[in-house]
C-alpha cells in the first residue's frame, strides 16, 4: 500500500543499519595517514547513517512528496505567479560555462556572461520602453528600496530637500510603504474608489511640493487596470514627483502597454515571477530596475556595457547610489530569465499574457454567483481575480483560512489570502497561462464543493485539512512556539505539548 509521508518520518540516522551500504568506493591507498599529523586524525569513526541505495531514494523520495510546487499542480498564488518553469532554463543554468565562473574573473575572460546580463536588459528596455537597467537587486522588494533611492538622490541632487513624502495607494504590495520608510520617506496612503482603482480626487489632494513619488501597480493588487494612468501620471508630474511602476506582476501586460508609454521613470520586474525561476521560501530571486534616461546617472555600480567588441563593466556613473547587493546579482536567475525570454520570443510572450488573462476571467465568470463568495470593484479583471469570502464568513463562520486549508485536502494549492488588504477575507487567485482549462475547472468545481460544505457541514472546513501529511496548526502557537528542529518536535511531542 502506498504509504503517505507523515510530519514525523524517521529520520535518516534513525533508518541506519550497521553494515548496509549504498556505496563503493576504490581500495584506501595504503598508508594514507602517514603524512596526517596524529593531533589531526580522527579518534572515532565518523558518524554516518549506514543504508542501500534503495532506502536512501525511498526515504528522500518520500520527503519530497510532503512538498507541492508548481510541477505537482496547479498554484494559483495571487501576486505570486507561480508559473511552470521549462526546465531547460536549469539545464542552462546548470552549463559549466555558466555555474563554475567565478565573480572575480578578470572580464576578458567571462564575455559570455557579461553578454548574457547585457543581452537580458536589452530584453527588460524593449518590453518595458525603460532606457537603463541595473540587474543588481536580489528581489522585488530590493528593486523598490533600490528605485526609491533613486528618486531620494535625485531630489536632492535638484536641491529640492523638502520632498519627503511618497504617495502608495492603498491596495499596494506591502513591501511599497516598507520600501519607502526604509528610503527615508514618510507614507501617505492613496485610497481607492469604489472600482477598486486610485482616487484621483484623494490624489489631488495629496500630492504638494513635499511629493518625492507615487509607487503604483498596474494593473493593480485587484487585477484590475487603472485606465486613469494618464491623469495620475500628470497629477504627479506637475507636482514635480516621479512615477514607480511596480512591476512585479508584469504578466497581465507583456506585448501589450509599456510602463515607460504610460509615464512611469522608474520600475521594478520579478525575474523570478513573470520570467519563470523557481522561487517561493525566499529566493533567490532577481529585481532589475529600470529607469527614463534622466535617471540613469544614479543607478547602481556597475552597470553591463558593450562597445560593438566587448562587453565590459561601468563603475563610471557620477551620481550613483551605489550598490544594492554585491557583484551582479542572482547571475543564475538572470539566465533563466534570458533563456525563457528567447524560448519565448515577441510573439508568444504576449500570447502568455492573453492567456494569463483569459484564464483568471474564465475564472472570475465560473466562480461569480457562487454562495459565501463576491466580487469586490469592476468584473472585467487583468492577470488574477479576488473574492471576498465576506459572506461566507457572516452567515456559516467559514473564513477565507479555512477556505485555504480545505483546498489543500483536495490536492490543490491554497490561493493568495487577507491581501489586498482592502478586500475583506481576501482570496487572490492568480491562475497564469500554465494550466490547463481542465485544472481551472477543477479548482472552481472544488471551490463551489466548499461553498456548499459551509452551508451544510461548516466544521468539516473549520477543522481542515484532514489529508495532509500535517494537520491544521495552531496560528499562535506555531508563532509563540515555532518548531524549528526535529528534536524540538520529539520534545514537546513527548511533554504531550502537541498532538500531531
Ligand atoms: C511579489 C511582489 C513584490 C515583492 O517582490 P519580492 O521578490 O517578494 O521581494 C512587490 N510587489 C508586488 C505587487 C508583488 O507581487
Amino acid at each position: 500500500m502506498f504509504r503517505q509521508a507523515k510530519w514525523d518520518e524517521p529520520l535518516i540516522f534513525e533508518l541506519s543499519k550497521p553494515g548496509r551500504v549504498g556505496y563503493t568506493l576504490p581500495k584506501p591507498i595504503e598508508d594514507i595517514n602517514i603524512e596526517i599529523p596524529e593531533k589531526l586524525r580522527r579518534k572515532s569513526r565518523l558518524d554516518l547513517p549506514e543504508l542501500s541505495e534503495p532506502e536512501i531514494v525511498k526515504h528522500y523520495t518520500r520527503l519530497s512528496e510532503m512538498n507541492y510546487g508548481v510541477d505537482s499542480g496547479i498554484y494559483p498564488l495571487g501576486s505570486c505567479t507561480m508559473k511552470y518553469n521549462p526546465k531547460i532554463n536549469e539545464e542552462v543554468a546548470d552549463h559549466p560555462g555558466v555555474a563554475y565562473i567565478h565573480p572575480y574573473q578578470d572580464e576578458r575572460t567571462i564575455q559570455g556572461a557579461l553578454r548574457i546580463m547585457w543581452e537580458l536588459e536589452q530584453w527588460l528596455k524593449e518590453i518595458t520602453g525603460m532606457d537603463r537597467f541595473t540587474l543588481q537587486p536580489a528581489a522585488g522588494a530590493n528593486g523598490e528600496f533600490t528605485g526609491v533611492s533613486i528618486i531620494r538622490a535625485y531630489h536632492l541632487d535638484r536641491g529640492e530637500t523638502q520632498r519627503d513624502e511618497i504617495l502608495v495607494p492603498d491596495s499596494a504590495h506591502g513591501t511599497n510603504p516598507a520600501s519607502a520608510a526604509m528610503a527615508g520617506f514618510k507614507v501617505v496612503e492613496i485610497p481607492s474608489n469604489e472600482n477598486g482603482t486610485v482616487d484621483l480626487e484623494a490624489l489631488e489632494s495629496a500630492v504638494s511640493e513635499r511629493t518625492a513619488g507615487l509607487m503604483l501597480t498596474n494593473p493593480n493588487t485587484l487585477g484590475i487596470f487603472e485606465d486613469e494612468i494618464v491623469e495620475i501620471a500628470e497629477i504627479i508630474h506637475r507636482a514635480g514627483g516621479l512615477l514607480y511602476y511596480d512591476g512585479a506582476n508584469l504578466n497581465a501586460v507583456l506585448g501589450k502597454v509599456r510602463p515607460g508609454d504610460m509615464g512611469f521613470d522608474i520600475v521594478h520586474l520579478n525575474l523570478h515571477k513573470t520570467f519563470s525561476t523557481p522561487h517561493g521560501g525566499g529566493g533567490p530571486g532577481s529585481g532589475p530596475v529600470g529607469v527614463k534616461d534622466f535617471l540613469k546617472d544614479f543607478l547602481p555600480v556597475p552597470l553591463v556595457d558593450y562597445d560593438g567588441e566587448h562587453y565590459y563593466l561601468d563603475y563610471d556613473v557620477p551620481k550613483s547610489i551605489g550598490k544594492v547587493k554585491e557583484l551582479y546579482g542572482n547571475f543564475a536567475v538572470i539566465v533563466r530569465a534570458l533563456t525563457y525570454l528567447k524560448i519565448m520570443g515577441r510573439e508568444s510572450l504576449r500570447e502568455a499574457s492573453e492567456i494569463a488573462v483569459l484564464n483568471a476571467n474564465y475564472l472570475t465568470k465560473k466562480l461569480k454567483g457562487t454562495r459565501g463568495y463576491e466580487l469586490p470593484g469592476k468584473e472585467l479583471r487583468k492577470h488574477e481575480t479576488v473574492f471576498s469570502a465576506e459572506p461566507m464568513k457572516k452567515e456559516t463562520g467559514v473564513r477565507a483560512l479555512d477556505v485555504a486549508k480545505r483546498l489543500l485536502d483536495f490536492g490543490m494549492h491554497a490561493p493568495t489570502i487577507y491581501f489586498p488588504l482592502i478586500v475583506h477575507e481576501a482570496l487572490m487567485i492568480e491562475p497564469t497561462e500554465t494550466v490547463s482549462k481542465e485544472e481551472l475547472d477543477a479548482y472552481v468545481d472544488v471551490l463551489k464543493g466548499i461553498s456548499e460544505e459551509a452551508y451544510s457541514n461548516p466544521e468539516i472546513i473549520k477543522s481542515a485539512p484532514h489529508n495532509t501529511a500535517i494537520r491544521r496548526v495552531d496560528d499562535v502557537l506555531a508563532a509563540k512556539k515555532p518548531i524549528i528542529s526535529w528534536r524540538m518536535y520529539r520534545e514537546l511531542k513527548e511533554k504531550g505539548e502537541i498532538d500531531y
